[in-house]
């Protein structure tokens, strides 16, 4: 199912454009634009619902097998000795973008989280991190 208002069906369907990390049928990954660590990933399944409970189990389970191949990635590409798997369901949970995602997060000691959703980040220098994620896949 797709929602023509949603902005990552559009992005999952290819009519907005994202810096890519992974594709299959069922999912997407690609970089947040507004990152709360370097290498900040987004996994998206291809099919509408905003709520995790909201997707078919398969699709549930697609997207966390894809989850589980891009925080390895990540983790492998930046060396990062902690990854944070993030989900939020609800307005009054966080969540600002009514499509379920996984948030694949690098944590390094020393760097504090950015802001949630706040500061968007240089297109090139995205590329370049999903570049680094992408060789590690
Ligand atoms: P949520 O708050 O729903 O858990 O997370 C939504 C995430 O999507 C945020 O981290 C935000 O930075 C990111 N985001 C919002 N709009 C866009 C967009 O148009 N493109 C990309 N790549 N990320 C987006
Ligand atoms: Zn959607």
């Amino acid at each position: 199912m797709i929602d023509d208002t949603c902005i990552f069906c559009k992005i999952g369907a290819g009519t907005l454009p994202s810096i890519k990390v992974a594709e299959d049928d069922k999912t997407l990954s690609f970089m947040d634009i507004m990152p709360q660590s370097p290498g900040h990933v987004l996994i998206i399944p291809k099919t509408h619902g905003a709520m995790l409970w909201d997707i078919p189990a398969d699709a549930a389970a697609e997207l966390m097998r894809q989850g589980q191949r891009v925080a390895s990635a990540v983790q492998r590409a930046f060396d990062a000795p902690g990854i944070m798997v993030m989900q939020l369901n609800g307005a009054a949970a966080g969540q600002t973008v009514f499509h379920v995602h996984l948030h694949v997060i690098p944590r390094f000691g020393g760097l504090d989280l950015k802001l949630h959703a706040r500061e968007k980040a240089d297109p090139a220098e995205l590329a370049k991190l999903a570049e680094r994620i992408r060789v590690a896949l």
